[in-house]
């Protein structure tokens, strides 16, 4: 079969290797999209240390049941549309006994620690079966909606712990994907105004002609100031931190009103992650700060409930489609902060 393998930071040639198969319990999908996301980039510009090359990354997969091995459910049958969570608890641990898999002290992962969706098949290894990371979509599905479930079962992730609420007033650091998709769900939420930060305008026209909320371009510093000024001089109730910039931060804290829900959604450079706040703030204020780590797998089916609505533009979300011979192409794009989502389609 046809593979994007990964031998080391920039070095990814598409070439041919051998077709996994199925052993018991294990499945093989054939992979139809497998959208890029940001830490996707990462690897392919730094390395990563779960991924040991010769490799094949990509995990927001969508395949269609190829062969499944002894043992499986019966569901999970040939021909069938499916989303993978990427995630694998070990199985053990007080976290996977709780089924809070993607915060199990050992787990692995689809495209990190086994073979990922840029290639023409890949095997889901059986632990990750029996844990149910296999998801059906219904047939009639795009399989272009359901490249987002993936990375929208994250956001969703984040946002329980900040239950927005109808007339809440919204803050999204950054409108790359994850911005835009934490706008999108803030608006579904009926919070008001969601407002959306960036220093790109071609990302912004993007949340604006979206109608997905206004926007605030922070190019060249002073970001709270400008943000103040663009809301009137009111703070907000949620802010969301989805960029990897440590003032973005320290911004939010500055924007936020009493009783605020914040979400540091994004992590930030690990040289670097040490922040200074007024920790007072936090008390007198009852404000709430929440971290977010991928996602578990009742927030893969709350996503793909969500991407089966209309409401949202989610069509136009993938806005740069390349083959998987073009697969360093598609890293370009992504590193130029072009568009908004990338997919591969491994047809
Ligand atoms: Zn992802
Ligand atoms: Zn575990």
């Amino acid at each position: 079969m046809k593979a994007a393998v990964y031998y080391g930071p920039r070095d990814v040639r598409v070439e041919s290797v051998p077709r996994p198969s199925a052993g018991p319990g294990e499945v093989v999908l054939r992979v139809r999209r497998c959208s890029v996301c940001g830490t996707d980039k990462r690897i392919f510009t730094h390395g990563q240390k779960n991924v040991v090359p010769p490799a094949i990354t990509g995990h927001e997969i969508v395949g269609t049941v190829y062969e499944v091995g002894s043992g499986v459910d019966a569901q999970i049958a040939a021909g069938r549309n499916v989303v993978v969570a990427t995630v694998v608890g070990c199985g053990t641990c007080i976290y996977c006994r709780r089924k809070q898999y993607n915060l199990c002290d050992s787990f692995t992962a689809l495209g990190y620690d086994y073979a990922g969706g840029f290639a023409e098949y890949v095997k889901i290894p059986a632990v990750a079966v029996a844990q149910g990371n296999i998801i059906l979509i219904p047939p009639a599905m795009s399989l272009e909606r359901a490249a987002l479930v993936e990375p929208l079962s994250c956001c969703l992730n984040g946002q329980e712990y900040l239950d927005a609420q109808p007339g809440d007033r919204a803050l999204v650091f950054g409108a790359g994907p994850i911005g835009m998709m934490h706008a999108a769900i803030l608006k579904t939420r009926g919070a008001d105004p969601v407002m959306v930060t960036d220093v790109s305008e071609e990302r912004l026209s993007y949340v604006r002609e979206f109608g997905l909320g206004k926007t605030v371009n922070t190019a060249g510093g002073n970001a709270v100031e400008k943000i103040l000024e663009a809301a009137g001089g009111e703070k907000f109730d949620v802010a969301i931190t989805a960029n990897s910039v440590k003032a973005t931060q320290a911004d939010a804290l500055k924007l936020v009103r009493k009783k605020a829900r914040v979400s540091f959604f994004a992590g930030i450079p690990k040289d670097d992650p040490v922040l200074g706040i007024d920790t007072n703030f936090i008390h007198y204020n009852e404000v709430s700060v929440f971290g977010c780590f991928a996602s578990n797998l009742k927030h893969y089916h709350q996503a793909l409930e969500m991407v089966l609505s209309d409401g949202v533009p989610w069509d136009r979300f993938l806005t740069h489609r390349f083959k998987l011979d073009d697969m360093v192409k598609a890293y370009a794009v992504i590193e130029a902060g072009q568009g908004i989502k990338t997919v591969i389609d491994c047809e």
